[in-house]
């Protein structure tokens, strides 16, 4: 045999080869679709709200697109509860859920409303205010989807979400986002409620989920709307209350009683120049006393350590740990942490406090809640103790 012969293709074994790539191709292929099939069910059960189970005091429930029918059947629509008293009052709001990576502000707003007994006035809790943020993380941040809270009689599944707007729901970002009042922002803060206010019924879903909210404000005649957030333990803003200046003698009075208390909390003045949050849009737009309020969450923060389930609700990490040390935060961080008790704990004493001095100054607009746990008492007993159970 030649060197030529050698080297030339055997037909033979050049079919069998094709035969054999083509079936490696096809479970390849299988193996892909399998694969895709897997990950779009954890993706899609994202798209599934966790159940919420209202207390005795709830009295009502509604959606927010009756005030405001442009966010009907789109993912900005989310549940309003009603909490009302025998006796007329005045009527607060308690948002949560603003910013979906901000965890204890959705379990506080839950946590009031399946506990929270009101005699008289009223509570309009919106436990879910950025609906669609909790369907999707924040890219590049390593979160897990979800977290659990131990309770007495077994664990209760809860969404970690981003801090905007999913992008499914609301896309492409602009270059840069010229909110409604003028503000110039980065391109992807227009999926950020918090920098959207007053809204746009006309504008992009986060705004038109913006007008919704200011709309239920001012169509319920709403005296004090409290809009719960956290922040990373090195922000300057933390352990606070930022209140228009509409609400700062409120805030003041409220922090002062509460050191009383032992719970230190300072009080920022809303700047007037910082346009399309909260804190400012809701009280230039319907002159309702605003106020936002912040706890410390170690897992939204840059120093952080290893990002889980454990992060998120025992807040402790000892890279914060250390940069409490040296003095580098705003909040005292020892071996303890921030824990999620912690957090949802000073929120809901500082939602007491500012309804209770709400209504010494307005006694025709009493707002008297019944049934709230204390700071002392969540710490105590754990959040858990306080959440509802499907098995009761
Ligand atoms: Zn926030």
């Amino acid at each position: 045999m030649s060197v030529d012969a050698q080297m030339s293709p055997d037909p033979s074994r050049e079919t069998t080869r094709g035969r054999g790539s083509r079936w490696t191709a096809l479970a390849l292929f299988g193996a892909v679709a399998v694969i895709l099939f897997l990950v779009s069910q954890e993706f899609m059960a994202m798209w599934e709200d966790p159940p919420i189970y209202p207390g005795q005091g709830v009295t009502g429930q509604a959606r927010l697109s009756d005030y405001y029918p442009g966010i009907e059947d789109t993912w900005a629509d989310t549940d309003v509860y009603f909490l009302e008293g025998a006796a007329p009052g005045g009527t607060a709001l308690i948002l949560g859920g603003t910013h979906p990576n901000e965890p204890a502000s959705s379990l506080t707003a839950i946590t009031m409303l399946e506990n929270a007994v009101v005699r008289q006035g009223r509570l309009i809790v919106v436990p879910r205010a950025a609906h669609s943020g909790f369907t999707a993380t924040d890219p590049q941040e390593g979160f897990p989807q979800v977290y659990h809270i131990e309770m007495p009689t077994g664990t209760r599944e809860f969404r970690y979400g981003g801090r905007g707007t999913n992008p499914v729901h609301q896309w492409p970002d602009p270059v840069i986002y010229v909110n409604g009042s003028g503000q110039q922002l980065a391109g992807p803060e227009v999926r950020n409620l918090n920098r959207s206010y007053p809204g746009d019924p006309e504008g992009y879903l986060t705004e038109r989920l913006a007008y919704a909210i200011v709309e239920l404000i001012r169509q319920e005649e709403i005296d004090l709307s409290i809009d719960l957030h956290e922040a990373s333990p090195e922000y300057p803003v933390i352990n606070a209350m930022v209140a228009h200046e509409n609400a700062v003698d409120l805030a003041v009075e409220a922090a002062l009683l509460l050191e009383f208390e032992g719970l230190q909390i300072g009080v920022e003045p809303s700047p007037a120049n910082l346009r399309g949050l909260s804190h400012r849009e809701w009280g230039d737009a319907t002159g309702t006393k605003a106020i936002l309020i912040e706890s410390a969450n170690p897992a939204q923060g840059r120093l952080r350590g290893s990002t889980n389930e454990a992060l998120i609700v025992e807040g402790v990490d000892r890279y914060y740990n250390r940069a409490g040390e040296m003095g580098l935060l705003y909040v005292p961080f020892g071996d303890e942490g921030s824990p999620m008790e912690e957090r949802v704990g000073r929120h809901i004493q500082t939602v007491s406090k500012l309804l209770e001095v709400f209504s010494t100054y307005n006694p025709e607009r009493t707002i008297a809640v019944d049934d709230l746990p204390t700071f002392n008492e969540v710490l105590q007993n754990g959040l858990g103790a306080y959440l509802a159970h499907p098995e009761g």
